[in-house]
């Protein structure tokens, strides 16, 4: 089988490259695509590198809220100011692979890789993140919460990059929580994983909430039903036991080879519990 690497030198290359030919592969870091590629799974294809496209660059721009461009690896975030601003970044950036990985993987490569389990998804998810895509016909900016459709599915045609992700700005007040569940510490893949804010009033009351769950359905999940169970009531231990109601008919946890549905059931509620009663 044969493989090929072109190198666009800027977005409107690629972007050209991606119209006009039907077999090109976007590479960023290439972190998961190596694996793919060992592993047998890739079709023949000319990898896109992106390396080199200048207005993709590793980026961090702080304006109130955030933007990454679309090279911005982990290891670019935990070593800028930005892991102040966004703890649950930095957070999800320590707890991805090893060294090596954070610095060759993006943030939007794990995004358009889709894996339910991917481990940053999540924490961008929870911060309102949207994803900005570009194509020949323009650009366009969509909620990440909205951009799966089933499992590896993504509102992203063939022909669009992502181009950056933007954060609005992080408002005081919130309580956040990111917790990833694996077999080990670190340089595992999550068996569950919770990304969460919530911001309470002074009368205890659940004024707004998110919650982002990994490897508990085909794509990184945010339990929007399980939300609006919490926003607006008082944070009882009866709404609690509610919500964790709702969260179990909410996800739908898979058996595999690195858990049972059992124990991503109960860890997952365990995890929701922790969350909302500290
Ligand atoms: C040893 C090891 C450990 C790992 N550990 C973790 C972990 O703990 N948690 C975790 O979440 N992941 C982990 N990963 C997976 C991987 O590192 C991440 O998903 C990473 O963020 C992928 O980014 P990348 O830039 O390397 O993507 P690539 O491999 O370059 O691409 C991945 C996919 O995204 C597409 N793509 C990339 N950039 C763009 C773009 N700008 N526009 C459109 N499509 C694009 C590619 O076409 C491909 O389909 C691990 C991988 C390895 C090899």
């Amino acid at each position: 089988m044969t493989f090929e690497v072109l190198t666009p030198r800027s977005l409107t290359e690629a972007l050209d490259a991606l119209d006009s030919e039907k077999n090109l592969l976007p590479m960023a870091g290439a972190t998961d695509l190596m694996v793919y590629l060992e592993a047998g799974s890739l079709p023949a294809c000319t990898f896109l590198n992106l390396q080199e496209v200048s207005e993709l660059r590793p980026s961090l721009s702080v304006n109130g809220g955030l933007t990454l461009g679309a090279l911005t690896t982990y290891r670019d975030v935990r070593v800028s100011s930005v892991k102040d601003d966004f703890p649950m970044l930095a957070r999800a950036a320590r707890e991805i692979g090893s060294l090596a990985i954070q610095s060759r993987g993006t943030w939007a490569g794990n995004i358009a890789n889709a894996s339910p389990a991917a481990d940053g998804v999540p924490a961008l998810m929870a911060y309102d993140a949207d994803v900005e895509l570009a194509s020949k016909k323009g650009r366009r900016r969509i909620p990440l919460s909205s951009f799966y459709r089933g499992y590896k599915q993504m509102d992203r045609r063939p022909d669009e990059l992502i181009a950056a992700v933007h954060l609005p700005s992080r408002p005081p007040g919130w309580r956040e929580y990111f917790r990833k569940v694996g077999t080990r510490r670190f340089q595992a893949i999550s068996k569950t994983l919770l990304a969460g804010r919530i911001l309470m009033d002074s009368e205890n009351v659940v004024k707004d909430v998110r919650l982002v769950f990994a490897s508990v359905a085909p794509y990184t999940l945010r339990a929007v039903r399980t939300e609006g169970v919490l926003r607006g009531r008082e944070l009882t231990p009866a709404l609690v036991h509610r919500a964790v109601e709702s969260l179990q008919d909410e996800i739908h946890p898979i058996g595999d080879i690195r858990s049972t549905e059992a124990y991503r059931r109960r860890v997952t509620s365990n995890l929701l519990r922790d969350f909302l009663q500290n």
